[in-house]
């Protein structure tokens, strides 16, 4: 979807990440095109679980992960599949994974994880009185049933 040829800025994909740049540069005052070839908000953004998770500050990388780290590149039922061809194309960004996993990259990184969050809930509010209405968001909690 593109509206214009030329603009001061194009936002390449139109899902939340997208949206919420473009609204945020139109409040600005700058000229944006979204670029994508669906529907806006119709990727990630519109199959996902819907909660406001200001909880989830674990990083993906962690001791745990290391740890896991022999099965999951050996074990025939592992959700990680990796192509031998690919391997030394992603070794780069494989060691700053194994690096950023180590505990104190962890923490800080839960940290930071967790200062991005902090107001997201508030930040949701204001976002959907913006663009949809309050009614758009509900308060129920959230249960995790293992
Ligand atoms: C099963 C599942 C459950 C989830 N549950 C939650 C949850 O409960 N809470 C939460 O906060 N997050 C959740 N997430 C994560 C959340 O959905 C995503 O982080 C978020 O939607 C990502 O937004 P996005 O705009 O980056 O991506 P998307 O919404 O996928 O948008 C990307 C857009 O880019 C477009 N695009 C792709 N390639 C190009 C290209 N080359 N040129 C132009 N456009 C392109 C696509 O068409 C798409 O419209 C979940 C994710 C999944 C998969």
């Amino acid at each position: 979807m593109v509206a214009r040829d030329r603009t001061e800025i194009a936002v390449i994909g139109a899902g939340v990440v997208g949206l919420t740049i473009a609204l945020e540069l139109v409040e600005a005052g700058r000229e944006v095109v979204l670029v994508d070839p669906g529907q806006p908000g119709m990727g990630a953004s519109y199959g996902n679980a819907g909660t406001i998770a200001g909880y989830a500050v674990r990083p993906v990388g962690t001791p745990a992960v290391l740890r896991s780290l022999p099965s999951l590149m050996f074990s025939r039922t592992s959700p990680l599949a990796i192509r031998h061809r690919a391997l030394p194309s992603l070794m780069p960004w494989l060691m700053r994974f194994l690096w950023q996993s180590l505990p104190a990259q962890t923490e800080r990184n839960a940290r930071a994880i967790a200062a991005l969050l902090a107001d997201a809930g508030e930040r949701w509010d204001d976002l959907a009185l913006q663009v949809a209405g309050a009614g758009i968001l509900q308060r129920r909690g959230c249960l995790y049933v293992y």
